[in-house]
Formats: structure tokens, C-alpha cells, sequence
């Protein structure tokens, strides 16, 4: 357990190997997140989500550098839906750290979603409880939205931050009606192009119509993330919004909430790999397989019995 030693104690090339272990459903990974499992939840993450090219990943940079300045360590998942090879988001790594390879309090990791549904990979809950354990203050999860996807950064996130581009107001009616829910904080970003005070506007007539429970009011922000400006006003509002989480034990049963879901994923996905399994080798399923071909049989009734054999 070496490697894990190393990591928690601020090699990033161990945090790479064994982010790597627990990305390929590998038992040594599996081993190594039971082991850290005990050193997690003293970081507090950051979902920053939206469509894409309204600036995230420019955003989270400069959230980062500031983040730095404060001296906080910061942890950035970035989660790319568009590239199925990991070899794109290695680029996309090399890229983004260019500005902080020298700093020990920054790692950057992207990953692909490897076709799952939602935006997050399946392992995005992982990996955030590896850069946990391995100490970083703030972990920001960068992910485009497009649907379902926004709801999955909620799972993973204590704090959830849209962002939108000026003209983005229509794009957001056209949206699940979910990311309105779902977002904690807005961010109007590109301030410096187009009529950022009307999409502010409308994004806030849009929160006024939308039934909210619990009490917190998303702050609608602007920001010009190539100059930096609005970024301290989102670093506040993530603070607020994270004072206003704890004061009342709202962060507890939102992470314990987290916690059940991921037991259950955890445990649908090994249902599913036992049931996967066991059919591979299971005769029945020929036969039954040829009865529902000859329509004798319909594929649900089928499926059940072959529950039953199994
Ligand atoms: P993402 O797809 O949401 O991650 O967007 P990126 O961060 O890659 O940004 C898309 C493009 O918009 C890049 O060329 C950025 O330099 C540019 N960009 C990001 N933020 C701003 C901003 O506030 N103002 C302007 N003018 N351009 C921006």
C-alpha cells in the first residue's frame, strides 16, 4: 500500500496511478477506495455545470488561481462527455495544468463519461473521494448540461453553480426544466459580450416562477472569466451558500443522501454484473431466447423466469 501512502502524502504521479486503478474498476482500486474511504469528508465540492462554450472551463481556472491566492488547494474533476478516449482528456489535463504544474496544491483530472447517460462518469463519485482523502480543500466538478447530466452533478456536489452566456435566457427555457432546480447559484459568464443584464434578468424571472422549497435564494451572478472579474463574487456566494448548508445540518443529510445513492449504485452495478454473468453460461437463456423469437413467449416473462433460474 505504498502507492497509497504516496498519494495522500502529495505525490501527484501516485494520485494519478491510483485515480487511474479506481477509474478501471480495477480490485486494487476497489481496495485502495476502502482503505481511504475513512479520510474522506473534509472537502467541499463545487458542481459548475451548463451548456457548452459559455466559458466553465476558463471559469474553474480562474477560480482556482483565486482559490490559490487565498491559499486553498483545489482539486478540479473535469468530466468530458464529447470525448470517449481518455487520450482527449489527457490532452485537455496537459493543457490545463500548464499554469499550475508547478504547484503542488492544484491537480487537474479530466475523464471521459465512457457513454454513460448521465453527465458524470460512474466513477466521477470515486475519484472526488480519492482527491478527498488525499486532502484538497475544494473540489471543483466540471460538467457540460445538457439534462440529466445537471441532476448527477448534484449528486457529487455540495454546491451547484450554472453557468450561462448573455442570449442564453431562451436556451434555458428550452432546457429540462430540472437545471432550474437543480442550480444554487447563477452565473451569467461572458458579461463583456452581449446584453449580460436582460439574460440576468430573465434568468431571474425564470427562478421567481419556479417553485423552490428549503429557503435558499440562487444568487444570479455576471462574470468575465478571461479577466477574472466576478469571480470573487462567486467564491463568496459558494461560501454563503456552504455557511447557510451547515448551519442547520443541510450538508450532513445532503451528503448522507449521497452516500445511500451511492450504495445503491454500487449495488445495482454489481446485481448487474452478476446477472451478466450468469446468463453468459446460462443454457436457459438460449431456450428462452428462441420462445420469445417464435413469440411464444414475451421478452419481460422471459426475463423473469430467467431471474428465477438464475
Ligand atoms: P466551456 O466549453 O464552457 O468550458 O467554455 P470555455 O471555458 O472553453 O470557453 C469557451 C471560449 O470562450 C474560450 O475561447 C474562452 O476563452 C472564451 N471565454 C470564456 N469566458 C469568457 C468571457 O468571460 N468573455 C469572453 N469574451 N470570452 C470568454
Amino acid at each position: 500500500m505504498a502507492l497509497l501512502d504516496e498519494a495522500l502524502s502529495g505525490s501527484h504521479q501516485a494520485l494519478a496511478r491510483v485515480i487511474s486503478l479506481v477509474e478501471d474498476g480495477d480490485p486494487e482500486g476497489q481496495a485502495l477506495l476502502r482503505q481511504l474511504h475513512p479520510r474522506t469528508g473534509a472537502a467541499y465540492t463545487v458542481g459548475i455545470t451548463g451548456p457548452p462554450g459559455v466559458g466553465k472551463s476558463t471559469l474553474v481556472d480562474a477560480l482556482t488561481r483565486t482559490l490559490r491566492s487565498q491559499g486553498t488547494t483545489v482539486a478540479v474533476v473535469a468530466v468530458d462527455p464529447t470525448s470517449p478516449f481518455t487520450g482527449g482528456a489527457l490532452l485537455g489535463d496537459r493543457i490545463r495544468m500548464q499554469d499550475h504544474a508547478a504547484d503542488p496544491g492544484v491537480f487537474i483530472r479530466s475523464m471521459a463519461t465512457r457513454g454513460s447517460l448521465g453527465g458524470l462518469a460512474p466513477t466521477t463519485s470515486d475519484v472526488v473521494r480519492v482527491l478527498d482523502a488525499a486532502g484538497f480543500q475544494i473540489i471543483l466538478i466540471e460538467t457540460v448540461g445538457t439534462g440529466q447530466a445537471e441532476v448527477d452533478v448534484v449528486g457529487a456536489a455540495d454546491t451547484v453553480a450554472i453557468v450561462l452566456m448573455p442570449g442564453f435566457g431562451d436556451t434555458v427555457q428550452t432546457m429540462k426544466a430540472g437545471i432550474m432546480e437543480i442550480g444554487e447559484i447563477f452565473v451569467v459568464n461572458k458579461a463583456d459580450q452581449g446584453d449580460a443584464d436582460r439574460t440576468l434578468i430573465e434568468v431571474k424571472m425564470m427562478l421567481a416562477l419556479a417553485p423552490r422549497t428549503g429557503g435558499w435564494h440562487p444568487p444570479v451572478l455576471t462574470s468575465i472569466a478571461t479577466s477574472g472579474r466576478g469571480v470573487a463574487d462567486l467564491l463568496e456566494a459558494i461560501a454563503r451558500h456552504r455557511e447557510w448548508q451547515e448551519r442547520d445540518g443541510r450538508l450532513a443529510a445532503r451528503r448522507r443522501d449521497r452516500r445511500r445513492r451511492e450504495i445503491l449504485r454500487a449495488a445495482e452495478r454489481r446485481l448487474q454484473a452478476r446477472i451478466l454473468e450468469a446468463a453468459a453460461h446460462s443454457r436457459r437463456l438460449e431456450t428462452l431466447t428462441d420462445e420469445v423469437h417464435a413469440g411464444r413467449l414475451d421478452p419481460a416473462a422471459a426475463a423473469e423466469e430467467l431471474l428465477r433460474e438464475l
